[in-house]
């Protein structure tokens, strides 16, 4: 018996931002938010500001269950109606320090005003790397104080604290609004421009043109571990962008695990799927499985033993290595998918059924009526159900918008 389940959801534009699929895990959720707000924030798109917002909401909606669960059943109308603690949104930005900030320690945060910009990149790893570490080399742009002027902006004594405002980068004016009556107005510098200081043009630093840093490439050599995850942050401490008169940022690196093809990690585990023929689900078999370290291992069932379709087994320490402790690993989980044939002659018939467990007797009643079997198709199913979910989206039902469905297919 086979049973496959059908989410239904109103509609799907949040999953379509963050290109997931509406039945995704968090987990999915977190690693498409993580990667799409890398790519859009201001810092590398500064034209993408939509788009980042959209990714924002989308995920800020999608990965709060009370409110997903609004969004699959009234989708963007039963959020901004508020059905859970509001329809308001945070800003995306907040999202995102939240989002890559939550990781770092009360220590590295405090004295944040006086540090440079913290510069995130994401890098894309295999696998394979994750499994036997890797040294990848990263081409990163970022500030640095201008060397020709060492951070002034111009030649020595060009700089001048600003005589309109005597550096405090404000104005004050005051207005009289009435009789006794007058009103203290702050506004930025106009001489200035809030930078609390002048250089005459003629001394402006000619490499900088008077802003103190240049943007600077760097190659950096990154050590991905053996056991690192996807999203571990590597962090560069003092390596982002400078600004004078300011301790450096960090530069901060994220991981990001590609998917792979034939292994799908979880936690420690790898899990693999393996299709085995139907003679050897019923007769035992050997496979061999290449390691992400390209060694081969082998697997034996033996004869006498059967392997059922979806069966899973698994190998001890053949999963990822653990982080720090590379020489304990996971478990490697294998499923086993039998390959059916698709008829079988006739004639061999008798043989084949001699060989095998007794069918059970069916007696069938007088009056039993004669029904027609025919295939069903699940994509056909899955929008005859949106479409049906669409018309009427409040409808009850009792496993709130999922529907387990029976396949008949053995
Ligand atoms: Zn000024
Ligand atoms: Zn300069």
């Amino acid at each position: 018996m086979r049973w496959f389940y059908i989410k239904m959801v109103k509609e799907t534009p949040y999953y379509d931002i963050l290109g997931v699929k509406p039945n995704c895990t968090n987990d999915e959720l977190k690693k498409a938010y993580r990667k799409l707000a890398l790519k859009y924030h201001p810092d590398k798109n500064p034209n993408e500001g939509e788009r980042f917002k959209q990714i924002s909401q989308a995920y800020e909606v999608l990965s709060n269950p009370d409110k997903r669960r609004i969004y699959d059943q009234a989708g963007e109308q039963g959020i901004k109606e508020g059905g859970a603690g509001g329809g308001g949104f945070s800003s995306p930005m907040d999202l995102f320090d939240m989002f890559f900030g939550g990781g770092f320690s009360g220590g590295r945060r405090r004295g944040r005003e006086r540090k440079g910009k913290d510069v995130i990149h994401q890098l894309s790893v295999t696998l394979e790397e994750l499994y036997k570490g890797a040294v990848r080399k990263l081409a990163l742009q970022k500030n640095v104080i201008c060397e020709k002027c060492e951070g002034r902006g111009g030649k020595k004594g060009a700089v001048q604290v600003c005589p309109t405002c005597r550096g405090t980068g404000m104005q004050v004016q005051i207005q009289q609004l009435g009789p006794g009556m007058i009103q203290q107005i702050q506004t930025v510098c106009s001489e200035c421009r809030g930078q609390r200081e002048i250089i005459d043009p003629k001394d402006r630093c000619k490499v900088c043109q008077g802003r103190k840093t240049v943007r600077d490439r760097k190659i950096l050599e990154v050590h991905v571990d053996k056991g690192m995850k996807d999203g571990q942050k590597i962090v560069f401490s003092g390596e982002g962008d400078q600004e004078p008169g300011l301790e450096a940022g960090d530069l901060i690196i994220v991981l990001d695990e590609k998917e792979h093809a034939v292994f799908k990690r979880t936690g420690n585990d790898l899990i693999i799927r393996i299709n085995i023929e139907l003679v050897e689900s019923l007769c035992g078999f050997q496979k061999v499985i290449r390691t992400l370290d390209d060694r081969d291992v082998v697997i034996t069932v033996l004869p006498g033993e059967v392997t059922k379709h979806g069966e899973v087994k698994c190998v001890l320490n053949e999963g990822m290595p653990m982080y720090k402790n590379p020489f304990e690993k996971g478990q490697l989980i294998i499923q086993f998918l039998v390959n059916f044939p698709n008829a079988i002659p006739p004639e061999v018939m008798p043989a084949l059924e001699n060989c095998l467990p007794p069918r059970p007797v069916v007696e069938i009643p007088e009056l039993a009526e004669e029904c027609q079997l025919i295939d069903l198709d699940p994509e056909q199913e899955t929008r005859r159900r949106r479409q049906h979910v669409a018309n009427a989206y409040d409808e009850d039902d009792e496993n709130s918008g999922v529907n387990r469905v029976q396949c008949a297919t053995g």
